[in-house]
């Protein structure tokens, strides 16, 4: 790098072939609009941070650090240790690593309660039985969840309870994990705190999925705190670092064997779960602009835009508006909409179809079939005044 930098200074120090600089050798480049190109068309985004969406975009922090790591060869493990250290002091955690997604972080960190450091085993995974591997999971009933195949993917069963006493009967020399699913924690009648009491008591490691919870920010540190050996966040979603990135965050020993679980090692349940050095030092930055920013004012600038779109239709015929805020997951405004279809001849899935063919388009929250649901964290500056005007437009018409 250094040569490099050398080199480019000491041409731009000379007057003729410094003023070529910027076409001839910098790195910016030429503005191509692929997505015309390619015919795909993009959308502002008053859904939210899901994947099919591509959830969030990546502070320019992130992608400044991407594009600086895209230009130079690191060892990888070297840059992962450095990395998740950094994030471990941000987060005021013991250990922490970048995963591919909260999803890889399920993978890799129910390996690393399976199979620990021990080479054999993680060779061994998926097929755990008769190894001496551990080979149950407890979860409450009421969090199961779409997203458990990641733990599955280890080999492991999950083994259901709903009570404390039911939690705790289940613990047993077979125990490799207690899963918890942080947004459903209102559901369940074991809550976060006594769930990590009884891990503790058994001496079974906890995991806590917080893929979408990272709001407030005090979350990112909260249930490591109160004790959790195993905690994810997403790192794609309000964090806003690369897509494919996520956290792992939780003891030292249980981030190594995770680790060792883990691309670059080959023969491992989490080789094909590669992060690259872009995607590590991205997610640093993201998570770094992230523990820094006023969380207070962008708040309250995610409150104007919903006022906006509400003053917009407040005058449509029938019209019945409420703001709620998920108290877990996704902890900002979402602005939910229903009307009368006597009064406002149009059903809801035809206002979201309008909504996604016009010019621009646009995506709201995928909801039932009875309110229209919008939020928006995800909007860039002076698109909630588009979402209003077209929303505004929309159920006129359809009140004439
Ligand atoms: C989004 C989400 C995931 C998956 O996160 P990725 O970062 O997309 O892998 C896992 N669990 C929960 C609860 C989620 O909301």
């Amino acid at each position: 790098m250094s040569h490099r930098r050398g080199f480019i200074k000491s041409l731009s120090s000379l007057p003729v072939i410094g003023g070529l600089m910027p076409s001839a050798l910098s790195a910016a480049p030429a503005r191509r609009d692929y997505f015309k190109e390619l015919g795909v068309r993009p959308f502002i985004n008053a859904a939210g941070t899901y994947t099919t969406l591509t959830a969030s975009l990546m502070h320019p922090d992130c992608v400044a650090a991407i594009e600086y790591a895209s230009r130079q060869f690191v060892r990888l493990n070297d840059l992962h240790d450095a990395v998740g250290k950094k994030i471990a002091g941000l987060l005021h955690v013991e250990s922490a690593m970048v995963t591919s997604g909260a999803a890889g972080a399920l993978v890799v960190g129910t390996a690393a309660c399976v199979a620990g450091k021990n080479p054999e085993w993680i060779r061994r995974i998926p097929d755990i039985a008769g190894t001496g591997m551990k080979s149950e999971v407890i979860i409450q009933k009421s969090h199961r969840y779409g997203y458990d195949h990641a733990v599955r993917n280890s080999g492991v069963r999950f083994v259901e309870v709903e009570t404390a006493e039911e939690m705790e009967r289940a613990c047993n020399a077979n125990t490799a994990m207690a899963l918890f699913f942080n947004a459903n924690n209102n559901a369940g009648q074991i809550k976060d705190q006594q769930f990590v009491e009884i891990c503790k008591k058994h001496g079974v490691p906890s995991f806590n999925d917080a893929a979408a919870d990272s709001l407030p920010v005090e979350n990112l540190w909260k249930w490591t705190k109160m004790g959790f050996d195993l905690v994810t966040f997403s790192g794609g979603k309000g964090i806003r670092g690369p897509q494919s990135a996520g956290l792992l965050l939780g003891s030292a020993n249980l981030i190594e064997a995770a680790r060792a679980n883990s691309s670059p090692n080959g023969d491992t349940i989490g080789r094909g779960l590669k992060v690259n050095k872009e995607e590590m030092l991205g997610m640093m930055a993201a998570v770094e602009a992230f523990v820094k920013m006023d969380h207070a004012a962008e708040y309250k600038e995610w409150e104007k835009r919903c006022k906006l779109v509400q003053d917009s239709v407040a005058s449509i015929p029938s019209i019945k508006m409420n703001v709620a805020v998920p108290e877990i997951a996704n902890h900002t405004p979402h602005l939910h909409i229903q009307w009368d279809p006597a009064k406002v001849k149009i059903s809801i899935r035809e206002v979201v179809e309008k909504l996604r063919t016009g010019d621009p388009a646009i995506e709201v929250t995928p909801a039932g079939r009875d309110e229209l649901v919008m939020n928006f964290w995800m909007l860039q500056p002076g698109e909630a005044q588009i979402v209003a005007r077209r929303l505004r437009e929309i159920l006129k018409a359809a009140s004439a």
